[in-house]
């Protein structure tokens, strides 16, 4: 049986396990995801004994996404990134992946969107901000970037061959010029509130949200009012998971069996 898993602090409300089992039973695979909650000053012996263990695949979130680098052979993107959140044990070392980054894309392609050219704005630069925005960059979008605390917008659009860092000062000014808005940030989690004013919305843009608890973000809810497509946070979570698959196994994900399971849970 192969074993996969999480690793975080806290994992207990997350939905990778039933992601990824759901993938498991379609296919017939002899195997488990399980989630783990070392201790943040053991990260690295963590991942050893992992290692150690004959684990094949650990995800990697909240807090443990940049401590993790320097046990793994960081990929590019990664390492651009600064945040590992898929481990491959199949390698010595084992391999750090970002699939937020590699997610987020397959999540707008899903959705049509076009990216070569288009002027994006992602408000957040955490690590999911960093991931978009990077991978956005990658594709071929014009990106800015806004975050309430301005310097770290800055040392992100710093990263990217496109693009500019603002303070939310700026939405005013930015919004009406963009054509797809990304939120990154933690506004919106478990609340009613929103990084965006209601009035800068238009019907122009595709308005994707990371967040997915609530599955429907009042961003979301007055974006679709606007007239704007919206995409849920939920397909940036199918999408890490799928990506994190296929590195792993080597498979072609079960896309739909695992969307479905997780729109069962959320
Ligand atoms: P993070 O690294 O802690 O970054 C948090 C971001 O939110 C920063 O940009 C921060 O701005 C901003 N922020 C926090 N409170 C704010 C407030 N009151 N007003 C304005 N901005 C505020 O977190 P993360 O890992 O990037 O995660 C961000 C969100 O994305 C979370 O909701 C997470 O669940 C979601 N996420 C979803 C997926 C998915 O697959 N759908 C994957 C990864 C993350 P400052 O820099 O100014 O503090």
């Amino acid at each position: 049986m192969e074993v996969y898993g999480l690793v975080g602090n806290p994992v207990g409300h997350s939905l990778s396990p039933a992601l990824h089992e759901a993938a498991y039973d379609v296919l017939g695979l002899d195997a488990r995801y399980v989630t783990f909650e070392p201790d943040p000053a053991t990260i690295g012996d963590a991942i050893e004994g992992a290692a150690a263990l004959g684990i094949a695949g650990l995800n990697v979130t909240t807090p443990f996404k940049r401590d993790v680098l320097e046990h793994v052979a960081t990929d590019p993107l990664a390492g651009r990134i600064g945040a590992v959140n898929t481990i491959d044990f199949g390698t010595e070392p084992p391999g750090g992946y970002n699939t937020d980054a590699s997610g987020a894309i397959r999540a707008l392609d899903r959705h049509d969107v076009t990216l070569h050219g288009t002027d994006a704005l992602v408000v957040g630069a955490g690590g999911a901000g960093r991931a978009i925005a990077i991978a956005l960059d990658d594709a071929g979008a014009d990106v800015r970037v806004a975050n309430r605390t301005i310097a770290k917008a800055e040392d992100l659009a710093a990263a990217l061959e496109s693009g500019s860092g603002h303070g939310f000062d700026d939405l005013p000014e930015l919004v009406p010029e963009t054509e797809l808005l990304v939120n990154a940030t933690t506004v919106g989690l478990e609340s009613d509130e929103t990084p965006v004013a209601a009035d800068l919305l238009h019907s122009d843009l595709v308005v994707m949200d990371a967040v997915y608890q609530p599955i429907e973000t009042r961003l979301l809810q007055e974006a679709g009012a606007a007239g704007a497509e919206t995409i849920d946070g939920a397909w940036m979570l199918l999408y890490q998971g799928v990506e994190a698959f296929e590195q792993w196994t080597g498979l072609e994900a079960p896309v739909e069996a695992m969307h479905e399971a997780l729109r069962a849970r959320l």
